[in-house]
């Protein structure tokens, strides 16, 4: 198992979100990686040349999955928002967005209504370093990807902010840049004909989902909270399977809040199955442990015991395994969950289960 760290992730660190009306705290915070990355090192995990160094692949690999316009618009973003007469010392909300009957396809010059065209919800800051964090991210994923290309068996990506909800051009969820997107695109444009993305967080990673639905060499399946509750609310039915030469390449799982370990399980037993068949040369997990129990916005039950076991049934799908971490929002524990997953998948499981 190797290591890449986004070293840049701490220059996304939003002041404040809106949370049922309210202005609070960021749930997203520098602090989860630290806490990942504390668990990791304490464990002895990023010692002996295990730790890489991420890689500067440039932009032409989020191209790929992403359209050039809206990263032009990330990139910027933040200058815009300060020449637009945005306060420094806040993060910026879109307010406004083209919905149905309003036009999409035209992009107005104003700054905020460019937000607004370019995400899906109120619920991201975005920040003077979102670009940075997120393309960070990105470069990060990549080089976990060369990792396993030069024989690896698995590569684990700490970064923040998440990617699974980011679409082609549109940012939301915490998410600017879909980095599990732009690994398994990378792996296909380097000669893979297969790969499958697992996404395991809480929420329905509807960005990845959207990138690949017309597609047969990305399967796309999601265990998650059911979006007729649960953000995003707009996608992740469990009769979304795909469209075009993508049809039977999607499966979708959600789970009643508060379902219990056992279904959970069972839904992931049903998607390696599905992934089994379809035989991918990789599995890329979309890691996020806001399945935890102790979560603050999520409602699944998983503990320590839970980790290890999903790490090891992940590792017995046998596949080189690349993990691009996404959500996880109890501080205080998210470092011990991705270690316990880790160590479960490493074969260290039974002792990690039993602690
Ligand atoms: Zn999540």
């Amino acid at each position: 198992m190797k290591f890449v760290v986004n070293t840049l992730h701490a220059a996304h660190a939003a002041h404040q979100e809106i949370f049922r009306g309210r202005l609070v705290p960021a749930f997203e915070t520098p602090a989860r990686a630290e806490g990942i990355a504390a668990a990791l090192r304490d464990a002895g995990w990023f010692d002996g040349g295990l730790q890489l160094p991420a890689r500067d692949h440039g932009r032409a690999p989020l191209e790929r999955v992403h359209a050039p316009a809206y990263l032009d618009f990330l990139e910027g973003a933040w200058g815009e928002w300060l020449a637009s007469g945005g306060d420094a010392q806040a993060d910026a909300f879109p307010a406004v967005w083209p919905v149905r009957t309003l036009r999409d396809d035209v992009v107005p010059r104003n700054f905020v209504a460019r937000l607004g065209l370019y995400s899906m919800d109120s619920g991201t800051p975005l920040t003077a370093g979102s670009w940075a964090a997120a393309n960070g991210g990105a470069q990060a994923a990549l080089t976990g990807l060369a990792a396993l290309r030069a024989g690896e068996r698995a590569a684990y990506v700490l970064t923040r902010p998440p990617g699974h909800h980011a679409g082609a051009d549109f940012f939301g969820g915490y998410c600017f840049v879909n980095h599990a997107a732009v690994a398994a695109q990378a792996a296909l444009d380097a000669g893979a004909r297969r790969v499958a993305i697992l996404d395991v967080d809480y929420h329905h990673g509807n960005g990845t989902q959207a990138i690949f639905y017309a597609r047969r060499d990305v399967f796309y399946a999601s265990l998650h909270g059911d979006p007729m509750t649960e953000y995003p609310f707009y996608l992740g039915h469990a009769d979304e399977r795909g469209v075009g030469d993508g049809l039977g390449c999607n499966a979708n799982y959600p789970l009643p809040a508060g379902a219990s370990n056992d279904a959970w399980f069972a839904a992931l037993a049903a998607a390696l199955e599905r992934l089994r068949a379809y035989d991918p040369e990789l599995l890329v997990v979309s890691l996020g442990v806001d399945t935890y129990v102790g979560d603050p916005i999520s409602h699944f039950r998983l503990d320590r015991p839970e980790y290890a076991r999903l790490g090891m049934a992940l590792a017995a799908f046998g596949r080189p395994t690349l993990f691009v971490q996404e959500g996880g929002y109890a501080t205080d524990a998210i470092g011990l969950n991705v270690l316990a997953v880790l160590r479960g998948f490493d074969g260290g499981g039974a002792a990690e289960a039993g602690a």
